[in-house]
C-alpha cells in the first residue's frame, strides 16, 4: 500500500479555492493547475446537471473528469481520498468551505451564486407584511450578494438591521449553515426577528431550532414571503422524544469519518457522560451515517455527533430515536428541557 504522503491528493494540498459560478474564473483556474485528474462532487439538487457539466470543464479545461457518485451535503463531505485516489483536484459545488475543516486534497469550492433580486421591492415586501423593525438577516450562500444591499433598503425604510459574522465554522458573515447559525445567536439580543433570504424549509427550519425568534423567509427570484414556522411544536416534538428516551439504558453513539463532520472529541465525551450514569454506550463509526446500518441493533437509541442535522430532520428514517449532543444531556438529566439548546456544530 503506498504510503499516505506519496497518494496524490495526500494531506499538504493548498488552501481551497473559491469561484462564485461556474465560468471563465474557474476554468482558468483548472487550466493553470493542470491536474491529473478531477473528481466532481455536486450536491443532489445538481445531480442532474453533473454530467452536462463535467463535459463542459472536460472539454474547456483538458482535464480528466471524474463524478463522484455519492452527492455532497455540504463543504464537510468532500470526496474522501479512499473514494477518489487518484485525482490531485477537487472541484464542490454549491457550498463554501469551511473554515475550519478544510479538505485534505486541494479544492475548489464553487458557491454558485445567484444574481438577481430586486433589493427595494422585496424590502417593501418585508415592510408591508409588518415584519419587524429590528431585524436580523442571515442568507444562504447563493443569495449572500443581496444581503448588504437589501439591508441597505431596509435601513432607508425605517429598519435597524443586523448581521452576524459567527465563529470560524462560517466563511462570512450573515452565511446560513445548516449546523452553524452563530452569525444569528450573535445578535439575537438585538433583534425581534430575523430575515432568511433564500429557498426551501432547510435554512428557516435551523434557524427556528437555533433562535428563539420568528424567522420570516423570503425567494430572493419570486418575492414571495413566508411567516414564521410554529418554532414551539418543533421544539416541543423535539422534548418530548427527549423524555420519551429518559430510561433508555443501552446508546449507541454516532460518529462520522467525514472532514467537517467528525466530533469523536465530543462522542467520547457523551461516552463518557452516558456510563457516568450507568448507561452502556457504544461509539459506531461510519463515513456517512445510513439508518440502514443501524437496524436490527441490540440498542435502545442513539445520540448523533455526525451532521446536527440528521437527528433533527431525518428522524423518520431511523429505526430508533436519534438524539442530537445537547438533546442526550437533556435526556440523561445534566441539561434542561427549557431553554431548547440546538447542536451548533463549532
Ligand atoms: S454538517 Fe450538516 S449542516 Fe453542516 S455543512 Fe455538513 S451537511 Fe450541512
Amino acid at each position: 500500500m503506498a504510503d499516505e504522503a506519496s497518494r496524490p491528493g495526500a494531506p499538504g494540498a493548498s488552501a481551497p479555492r473559491v469561484f462564485p459560478a461556474v465560468g471563465e474564473e474557474l476554468i482558468a483556474a483548472v487550466r493553470t493547475a493542470s491536474p491529473r485528474r478531477i473528481v466532481l462532487q455536486v450536491p443532489a439538487g445538481l445531480v442532474r446537471d453533473a454530467h452536462e457539466l463535467a463535459g463542459r470543464l472536460r472539454e474547456a479545461t483538458g482535464s480528466p473528469i471524474v463524478v463522484a457518485s455519492r452527492p455532497c451535503f455540504g463543504a464537510c463531505d468532500p470526496p474522501t481520498l479512499d473514494e477518489a485516489p487518484r485525482a490531485d483536484l477537487a472541484i464542490v459545488l454549491g457550498h463554501a468551505p469551511i473554515p475550519n475543516a478544510l479538505p485534505s486534497r486541494a479544492t475548489f469550492f464553487v458557491e454558485m451564486r445567484a444574481a438577481g433580486g430586486d433589493a427595494p421591492a422585496l424590502a417593501d415586501a418585508v415592510r408591508a407584511a409588518g415584519v419587524p423593525r429590528r431585524l436580523g438577516v442571515v442568507a444562504s450562500i447563493q443569495h449572500l450578494d443581496l444581503v448588504a444591499p437589501l439591508s441597505a433598503a431596509l435601513a432607508e425604510r425605517g429598519y435597524e438591521v443586523h448581521v452576524g459574522r459567527g465563529d470560524r465554522r462560517l466563511a462570512y458573515a450573515g452565511q446560513a449553515l445548516g449546523c452553524n447559525y452563530t452569525g444569528a445567536e450573535e445578535v439575537v439580543g438585538a433583534v425581534d426577528a430575523f430575515l432568511f433570504v433564500g429557498t426551501g424549509r432547510f435554512h428557516p427550519l435551523g434557524l427556528a431550532w437555533a433562535v428563539d425568534r420568528p424567522v420570516w423567509s423570503i425567494d430572493p427570484l419570486q418575492g414571495t414571503l413566508e411567516p414564521p414556522i410554529d418554532r414551539g411544536s418543533l421544539v416541543r416534538r423535539r422534548q418530548l422524544l427527549v423524555a420519551s428516551v429518559r430510561d433508555a439504558r443501552r446508546w449507541g453513539v454516532l460518529v462520522s469519518t467525514f472532514s467537517g463532520q467528525n466530533r469523536t472529541p465530543t462522542a467520547l465525551a457523551l461516552q463518557e457522560r452516558a456510563r457516568a450514569h450507568g448507561r452502556e454506550a457504544e461509539i459506531l463509526l461510519a463515513e456517512r451515517i445510513d439508518p440502514r446500518d443501524l437496524e436490527g441493533r441490540s440498542l435502545d437509541a442513539y445520540v448523533n455527533t455526525a451532521c446536527p442535522r440528521i437527528a433533527l430532520d431525518d428522524a423518520e428514517s431511523y429505526p430508533k430515536p436519534v438524539l442530537t449532543p445537547p438533546e442526550f444531556l437533556m435526556a440523561l438529566g445534566e441539561l434542561p428541557l427549557e431553554p431548547y439548546r440546538f447542536d451548533t456544530y463549532h
